[in-house]
């Protein structure tokens, strides 16, 4: 579904990504894990065509991705993205946020996109906050709105760029939670996380980067028991 093949790119002088070559098929869930530095967002802001890149290329279900226009709104709204800050319009409700999109974009009637938004704010568990404003949610409730957000677009993929890192402790499982479910149901999804219990518990593959280069590609009980690289052991070693 989602194709990189010899992907380079550069900030200045600095190769950030460096022959990318990575394949996600449908219904996959790939966690992208790696030291500060290494190009995980990079990685995730050029399939999303938030970054250019220099050679190489990137197919999302087999069209290129597109450099400017309605395709490339389109794609947009295809991948759905969910960062680490949550990027709600603070001054649009709950209910707001999620019919925006599919209103705007897709042309979807207000009756259906709202009853369709809080279908996907029951789904994330948040429905009873539909009336107000994001600062009135805690930081866990307003990420789980963000990724309905994404969802009420129907993305053929999901790019998750450490979701749980700007959360409070008790609040991380309820995001990972809403994600592992959302894999469980076949989404496609690339996740960079340092959360390892969800890339052992929701991966099919781990994607492991250093420099901007894949270094492997695994299965998780794979990478997390034997590890081959030089860098994975000492990333491992740090963090378990
Ligand atoms: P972290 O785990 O800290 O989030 P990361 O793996 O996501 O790290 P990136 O944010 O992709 O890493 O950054 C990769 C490299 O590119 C870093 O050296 C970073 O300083 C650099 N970089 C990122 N964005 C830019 C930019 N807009 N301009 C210049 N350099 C950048
Ligand atoms: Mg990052």
């Amino acid at each position: 579904l989602v194709v990189l093949s010899d992907v380079n790119k550069h900030f200045g002088d600095l190769h950030v990504l460096r022959d990318i070559n990575l394949s996600v098929a449908r219904g996959e869930v790939v966690v992208v894990l790696g030291p500060s530095g290494s190009g995980k967002s990079t990685l995730c802001r050029t399939i999303n065509r938030l970054e250019t890149f220099e050679s190489g290329s990137i197919t999302i279900d087999g069209q290129p991705l597109p450099e400017e226009g309605p395709a490339l709104a389109r794609l947009r709204s295809d991948v759905g993205m969910v960062f680490q800050s949550f990027n709600l319009f603070a001054h649009k409700t709950i209910l707001q946020n999620v019919t925006l999109g599919p209103m705007k974009v897709r042309k979807t009637n207000k009756a259906e996109a709202e009853a369709r938004a809080m279908e996907l704010l029951k789904r994330v568990g948040v429905e009873q906050q539909a009336q107000k404003y994001p600062a009135q949610l805690s930081g866990g409730q307003q990420q789980r709105v963000a990724i309905a957000r994404s969802l009420a677009m129907n993305p053929k993929v999901m790019l998750f760029d450490e979701p749980t890192s700007a959360l409070d402790p008790e609040m991380i499982n309820e995001v990972l939670d809403v994600m592992a479910g959302l894999a469980k149901e076949g989404m496609t999804m690339i996740v960079v996380t340092h959360e390892m219990g969800f890339a052992r518990r929701a991966a099919d593959r781990v994607v492991f980067m250093a420099d901007g280069q894949i270094l492997e590609q695994k299965k998780p009980e794979d990478f997390f028991t034997n590890p081959e690289s030089d860098r994975a052991k000492d990333f491992l070693s740090k963090i378990l």
